[in-house]
């Protein structure tokens, strides 16, 4: 059937600017690291991505990795561009990402000149597009000199393969060094993507404060701690569930839901059924609580998924109370 987006896309979804770029990003966008690979159900697929453009996320996040196999993501996205999103791509924000193993041999994996940009237009072919509107560096490198990745990545800018330029889960020190030097050559830094959660909390520790005065938006990912800050878990593990799936490359697994966990979990969800919400949506409410915060990733196995998750728009207010009952079920 041809896919006709919903003419209301615009009406609730909140956007925020990426720091002090022009671009504006959904509060919640959706992350396609897990269930869209070539072995998921693409009328599934779909359907996700359906839900979430119908609700105004106009974001998709990718990488050259995403899978299984690495690779299946974007070409199973490439090919829901191709069948449905097409007219709608000047409405879209797609981004990928490189940094981790990809292919056999010294090229495919870390920060090199020569895996970047050969990975890039890998990516470009999977998803039959022109560029993307975002391009990572996945993760720092630290045997490869820092200008020659910066480097890499301003001149796939200048290539128009890519808008703009992000780097995920640099620490503090490695992105103020990265913000510099991709300042001098003329290409800002967008965006941060590191891992946040109730859960994580190291981004509090000098990241959004380096972010902040410089300018660049952070977009978190995991901030459902992969199921576990949900109703997922409360009372076992669903045979329909990632932590059951045993998928490895660090995908939550059933022996990180430990008994301190799942008292934790039980506790914040009596907290979120007394502010009217489900465990994930407060728990997507307290990171967006913080405006610097330009917008949360969501994975999603099901469309309902996306649907209960963007319900946290309807309350990102916590009374003081509130926030100090969170850090008091969660003191180790
Ligand atoms: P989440 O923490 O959002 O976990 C997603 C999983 O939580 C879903 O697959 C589903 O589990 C469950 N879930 C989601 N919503 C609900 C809900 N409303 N109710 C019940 N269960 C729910 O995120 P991910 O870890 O998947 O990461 C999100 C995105 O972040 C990735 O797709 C990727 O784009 C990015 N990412 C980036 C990384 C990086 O290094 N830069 C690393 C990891 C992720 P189930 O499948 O069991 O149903």
């Amino acid at each position: 059937m041809t896919y006709q987006p919903s003419p209301a896309r615009y009406a609730s979804m909140e956007y925020r600017r990426c720091g002090n770029s022009g671009l504006l990003l959904p509060a919640l966008s959706l992350g396609l690291w897990h269930n869209f690979g070539s072995t998921d159900s693409y009328e599934n697929c779909r359907s996700i991505i359906h839900t979430a453009f119908d609700c105004g996320i106009t974001h998709f996040d990718l990488a050259n990795n995403y899978g299984p196999p690495p690779g299946g993501a974007e070409e199973t996205f490439g090919k829901i561009l191709k069948q449905d999103l097409r007219p709608y791509r000047d409405e879209l924000i797609i981004s990928t990402k490189a940094g981790w193993p990809m292919w056999p041999g010294p090229y495919g994996d870390l920060g090199s000149k020569k895996y970047l940009v050969a990975s890039l237009d890998q990516s470009l072919k999977r998803m039959g597009v022109e560029y993307v509107d975002i391009f990572y560096h996945h993760r720092p490198d630290p045997a490869t000199p820092l200008e020659e990745t910066m480097r890499a990545l301003d001149q796939i800018v200048r290539q128009g393969k890519a808008l703009y330029i992000g780097i995920s889960s640099y620490s503090p020190e490695e992105t103020k060094k990265a913000v510099d030097m991709l300042r001098s050559l003329g290409t800002p830094l967008l965006i941060h993507q590191p891992k946040y959660s109730l859960l994580v909390r190291w981004i509090e520790e000098g990241l959004t404060d380096v972010l902040e005065q410089n300018g660049v938006g952070c977009i978190t990912f995991s901030s459902l701690a992969q199921g576990l800050l949900t109703d997922k878990y409360l009372n076992g593990i669903p045979t329909d569930s990632r932590a059951a799936s045993n998928r490895g490359n660090g995908a939550l697994e059933a022996t990180g839901i430990t008994p301190q966990v799942l008292s934790q979990i039980q506790n914040l969800n009596h907290l979120a059924q007394q502010r009217g919400q489900s465990l994930a949506q407060m728990a997507l409410a307290w990171v967006l609580k913080d405006q610097r915060i330009t917008s949360v990733l969501i994975g999603a196995s099901k469309p309902e998924q996306v649907l209960d998750s963007i319900g946290c728009l309807h309350n990102l207010e916590f009374s003081n109370a509130e926030l100090e009952q969170i850090e008091s079920i969660l003191k180790p």
